[in-house]
């Protein structure tokens, strides 16, 4: 009879591990994917729902056109992970495993900001995209605040990808001159792994008149008196507040052993957690690469490390199969607006040391952003 592998959410890294696994050992196995969600969206095409240039309908996969040969998908919600029974419970079901793989993701924690939900926009899920797409639309002078929370959070360069697109969308609409835009980030620097990236954005935010205002640790916003409150600082009035959320592991995963520090731990070579045959992978995780310095949330280092254990349950399902070691390699790109496109490139873990490094910015990069997210909906479905 064949292995039972069970693959709990179908987001960049769920995905990457179905269709890996699919490849490998086509309908010998058992392999069952299960999300919450009928459908997987690209994290950046939020940004094109933020702007109106795609409905959030244009941007959806459907989980019933899924590529991979021989994976069961199921919709439902995780509610317990039981791991010395090895039983996964849903909603509407339960699942024994002989593998289990983790790509839950990170979870949104809005409510936890005083005053946002009630007071501020985010760009962060579907969602707060489509809402704040017809303020942005309506907003023709004030002062606009883009507020990072706190760390970590999905995809650094991202917030400072909104800011440079938030000063082209006011360009277009020949209301720039009338918004102040300033950018609140809780620490000294934007990218502190990244420092070519950190001066490209620095440069470019004095050009674009767009303020950045390091060590601003918002605390509480006030809807009421529109007053962002700040750390050991003096409040700072608005007229239009968008926040980065925090990020915490999933509900399923805080009420688990597995979430007892956190986000969970893995060995960062084979990603497998203190628990026989089960894995983890991607934004659900934290894994440490140097002093203070972890793998970032992002779909790319996700599909990377599910690609390390597909290779690694194939060699234990069938003996066959070149090993892949989780490197951490993998790319995020930093749109600056104006057509111009650059890529955080990244090798954390394949070298002696973490290796990062800009490329462009370039409109040729705008063409590598298109096909990265065309690429993965053409390998993950139909
Ligand atoms: C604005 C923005 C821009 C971004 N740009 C980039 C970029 O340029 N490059 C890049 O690499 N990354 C980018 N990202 C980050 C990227 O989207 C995430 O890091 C990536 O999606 C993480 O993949 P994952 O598989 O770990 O989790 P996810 O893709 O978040 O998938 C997790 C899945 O688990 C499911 N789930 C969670 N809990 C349950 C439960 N209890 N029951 C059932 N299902 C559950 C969810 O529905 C979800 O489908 C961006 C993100 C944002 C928000």
């Amino acid at each position: 009879m064949g292995k039972k592998i069970l693959i709990l959410g179908a987001g960049f890294g769920g995905l990457e591990a179905a269709s890996g696994l699919s490849e490998n050992l086509g309908n010998s196995h058992d392999i069952t994917l299960i999300d919450k969600s009928d459908h997987f969206i690209i994290g950046f095409s939020k940004f094109e729902v933020m702007f109106g240039r795609r409905t959030a309908a244009q941007v959806k996969s459907y989980y019933a056109d899924l590529a991979a040969e021989g994976v069961n998908f199921v919709q439902d919600t995780i509610e317990q992970i039981d791991l010395g029974r090895k039983i996964v419970t849903t909603h509407k079901a339960s699942f024994s495993y002989d593998f289990l793989i983790l790509g839950l993701g990170a979870e949104l924690a809005p409510e936890l900001m005083p005053g946002f939900v009630d007071g501020g926009f985010e760009f962060y899920s579907l969602d707060g995209a489509e809402r704040l797409f017809p303020v942005l639309d309506r907003f023709t002078s004030g002062t606009l605040l883009l507020s990072i929370f706190g760390a970590p959070y999905k995809c650094p360069p991202a917030p400072f990808e909104a800011a440079f697109q938030l000063h082209d969308f006011f360009v277009g609409r020949g209301v720039r001159e009338n918004i102040d835009i300033k950018m609140l980030i809780p620490g000294p620097v934007p990218l502190p792994v990244a420092p070519d990236a950190e001066e490209e954005i620095r440069r470019r935010f004095d050009q674009q008149n767009i303020a950045l205002l390091r060590k601003h640790k918002v605390v509480a916003i006030d809807p009421a008196a529109r007053q962002a409150q700040i750390e050991g600082r003096d409040a700072l009035a608005y007229d239009l507040f968008i926040g980065v959320p925090h990020h915490r592991p999933p509900e399923v995963i805080r009420n688990s052993v597995l979430g007892a520090k956190g986000w969970i731990q893995v060995d960062k070579e084979s990603l497998m957690t203190a628990y026989e045959g089960v894995y983890a992978v991607g934004d659900v995780t934290m894994i440490p690469v140097a002093e203070g310095v972890s793998v970032p949330k992002a779909g790319a280092f996700a599909e990377d490390a599910a690609r390390a254990v597909v290779s690694q349950i194939t060699r234990k399902i069938t003996g066959e199969g070149r090993p892949v070691k989780f490197n951490a390699v993998g790319a995020c790109f930093l749109e600056f607006g104006e057509g111009q496109v650059a890529q955080i490139n990244a090798n954390f873990l394949g070298q002696s040391e973490p290796h990062v490094f800009l490329e462009g910015p370039s409109a040729a990069l705008r063409e590598g952003k298109d096909h990265f997210a065309d690429d993965r909906i053409q390998r993950w479905f139909r």
